[in-house]
């Protein structure tokens, strides 16, 4: 496994258990007003995303130097730019676990509970699921890795409003939010293209892009990106990634979701990151830019 140097200031940034554990309880309490297990006495203030009332012993607890904890990083862009692929090979370079909201609805909807049909119904038309559902499901996972002594995050998906980021931004600092950005003519198809393996879960796509240099504007080439052989069999295709419905994503994106863009541009938090073409070109441009070095494959350069 490659070692790897943890250049950037937050990457670098020690642990505390107990610190973590804490900071945890009170991001899972503030982030659940809707939630059963959330204080009764807490109110929602539904006008600027924030729990009144937990919002000052937020600011007090949570608002930790990041040399204290582990590093809280969002991947923001488009349906079928990536997020995934990118966020789930930092998570494993890194540590920190990937919380994707999308694999989070998906996990209830195939679950049967009591939301899965209204789920159903709202992602296969493409549409945003509500506020109070996808906090109540990040909480709930949060939760579930406080116990088993998680800490830090890179969210995928989330926030996908400006309340959400409101919210977010209410209870904990995030310290850096990656927009990935590819060339919209990619999009659709990769997102046509995208295949799951139903038994890991890995991200496989078939697609080829090859976007001819026309009036100027460089080409593009991005790779399939194939399966390993154990997975081959056992590929499914999401059911929103469909051509009407993926149009709508990206419909439902540009309105919704680009005002989150600016919400943390105007923070200085924003790292924007065109990808260049597939992941074997995107990738170590993204490490360099994230102030990350594989000093194992320098070290073999340098041999
Ligand atoms: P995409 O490829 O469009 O980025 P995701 O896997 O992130 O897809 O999400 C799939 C679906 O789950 C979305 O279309 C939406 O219905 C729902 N969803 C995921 N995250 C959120 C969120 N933060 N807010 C509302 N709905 C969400």
């Amino acid at each position: 496994m490659a070692v790897l140097s943890r250049c950037s200031r937050a990457v670098t940034a020690a642990t505390t258990p107990n610190a973590a554990a804490a900071k945890f309880s009170y991001l899972i309490r503030a982030l659940s007003p809707f939630s059963s297990s959330s204080s009764s006495s807490s109110t929602f203030d539904a006008d600027n995303g924030l729990n009144s009332r937990i919002k000052p012993a937020v600011l007090g607890t949570l608002k930790r130097e990041p040399k204290d904890r582990n590093v809280q990083w969002v991947f923001l862009g488009c349906p079928g730019v990536g997020k995934g692929t990118y966020a789930s090979r930092l998570s494993d370079l890194l540590g920190i676990p990937h919380i994707a909201t999308g694999d989070l609805v998906r996990d209830e909807l195939a679950s049967s509970g009591p939301l899965s049909s209204q789920l159903k119904e709202i992602v296969n038309q493409g549409k945003l699921v509500s506020d109070e559902i996808i906090i109540d499901l990040l909480s709930k996972h949060l939760e579930a890795g406080e116990a088993k002594g998680e800490s830090g995050f890179i969210l995928d998906g989330f926030p996908r409003t400006v309340r959400q980021a409101e919210i977010l931004e209410g209870v904990t600092d995030i310290d850096l939010v990656i927009n990935l950005k590819l060339r919209e003519e990619a999009l659709l198809a990769k997102c046509l293209g995208r295949r799951i393996c139903s038994e890991c879960g890995g991200n496989y796509n078939v697609a080829c892009i090859d976007i001819k240099a026309e009036n100027g504007k460089p080409g593009m080439y991005m790779a399939p990106l194939p399966p390993p052989p154990q997975c081959a069999s056992k590929l499914i295709t999401r059911a929103d990634d469909t051509e009407e419905v993926v149009k709508q994503r990206l419909r439902i994106y540009q309105a919704m979701t680009l005002p989150v863009e600016d919400y943390y541009r105007s923070r200085g938090k924003l790292l924007e990151f065109d990808l260049p073409g597939g992941v074997r070109e995107s990738w170590p441009k993204l490490l360099h830019a994230l102030n990350l070095e594989d000093e194992e494959h320098k070290q073999s350069a340098a041999a």
